[in-house]
């Protein structure tokens, strides 16, 4: 069964309707453009939500929340990174498919997109390797088998082998066209460079092309690690580093070279809310209201989940700077259970319909096969 013809007319409006807010004009993409960044999903992943999980026996809880921000920890991974994490003292949670499943019925959650464990993928600049290549491929093979063994629940960002460009062109290929990937999951920096770098504009036109959304994971970039004895990087300089590559992508004027993908940041923007208009006022190299104006545009029409940044002042700060359409719900599960995220959220005084569109009606825009 597929969808009505009508309700597939009204997915390609939609994803169609956001490429164009991206490039800011009325120009419309070629239905023929739109059926390729959906990679032609096969017959199983346009069947309506609902229907996916009566079929699978499962509780429809479809009006649970989309969960943009979340992990796996596949077996693959704790091997071969075994020296790796025990070097960084902080064992990795406990996390097996059906697990992640039983959490999330008990915490209203429909759906999880999965993204790889930080740096599932080597980061080394000297090293094209083998072996990244090799873990980035397991890491979606494995993913998208949980989104074909679990139909509804999960949805998937696949990693590639970045710096590496061939490798990366070769593994977006691999994740659109053969996984059907829904979407790609990057890191806000490698080593010592940052995503808006032109060494990776080959990879960024590819994603562009396909109208891609990302999802951009925060990293500690190489200056800037174990800074402090005692404080993990997670601490502080994830959220910094969010901002770092939000201003990569604003100074070498990515996001409007590539005005087709959706770029999604994690943890309400991190520091960047509260650096914006600094940011804004004092990145242009012409520097006016309107250039500043038309920056701060750019950064308007970039979507943010909220994991573990649902406090007033991280939440308050995202809500002053971006509509609430820009908004996703995100756990970091299960680094961070659910609680954390949702608790404060539910709180924070959003109306009935903001907090909807916040929790899945702004995830559904973006991945209009998770409608319910
Ligand atoms: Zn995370």
């Amino acid at each position: 069964m597929k969808f009505p013809a009508s309700r597939e007319k009204d997915e390609m409006k939609e994803i169609e309707r956001q490429c164009d807010v991206r490039r800011g004009s009325g120009a419309g993409s070629s239905r023929r453009e739109i059926l390729q960044w959906l990679g032609m999903a096969g017959a199983s992943s346009l069947l309506p939500h609902g229907d996916l999980l009566a079929r699978a026996g499962m509780p429809a809880a479809l009006t649970g929340r989309i969960d943009i921000h979340s992990h796996t920890v596949p077996p693959f991974y704790t091997k071969v990174m075994e020296k790796e994490i025990l070097a960084t003292g902080h064992p990795l949670p406990t996390w097996t498919p059906a697990l992640h499943i039983e959490t999330m019925d008990k915490n209203g959650i429909a759906t999880s997109m999965l993204s790889p464990m930080t740096r599932v993928v080597q980061d080394s600049f000297s090293d094209k390797s083998e072996r990244a290549r090799k873990l980035a491929r397991q890491n979606n093979d494995y993913s998208q088998q949980l989104v074909r063994d679990y139909p509804g629940r999960f949805g998937h960002f696949a990693a590639l082998p970045l710096p590496d460009t061939d490798g990366s062109l070769r593994e977006i290929e691999y994740a659109f066209d053969t996984l059907k990937a829904d979407g790609i999951g990057l890191w806000t920096s490698y080593a010592d460079k940052w995503p808006g770098d032109p060494v990776f504009a080959p990879v960024f036109e590819e994603l562009n092309r396909r109208k891609a959304a990302i999802f951009f994971h925060s990293a500690p970039p190489i200056c800037c690690r174990a800074l402090q004895p005692g404080v993990i990087d997670s601490v502080v300089e994830y959220d910094f580093d969010i901002a770092r590559a939000v201003v990569s992508f604003l100074k070498n004027d990515s996001f409007r070279r590539y005005p087709n993908i959706r770029f999604i940041f994690p943890h309400s923007g991190g520091t960047l809310p509260v650096l914006a208009n600094r940011v804004t006022e004092s990145l242009p190299e012409k520097r006016s209201e309107k250039e500043t104006a038309a920056m701060m545009d750019e950064v308007k029409q970039l979507f943010f989940d909220v994991a573990h940044a649902t406090y007033p002042a991280p939440l308050s700060a995202l809500t002053k700077v971006v509509p609430v359409s820009q908004i996703l719900f995100g756990s970091d599960y299960p680094i961070v259970p659910y609680p954390v995220s949702a608790g404060p959220l539910d709180h924070f005084g959003f109306s009935e319909s903001d907090l909807q569109a916040i929790n899945r009606g702004n995830a559904e825009r973006l991945f209009p096969r998770l409608k319910a």
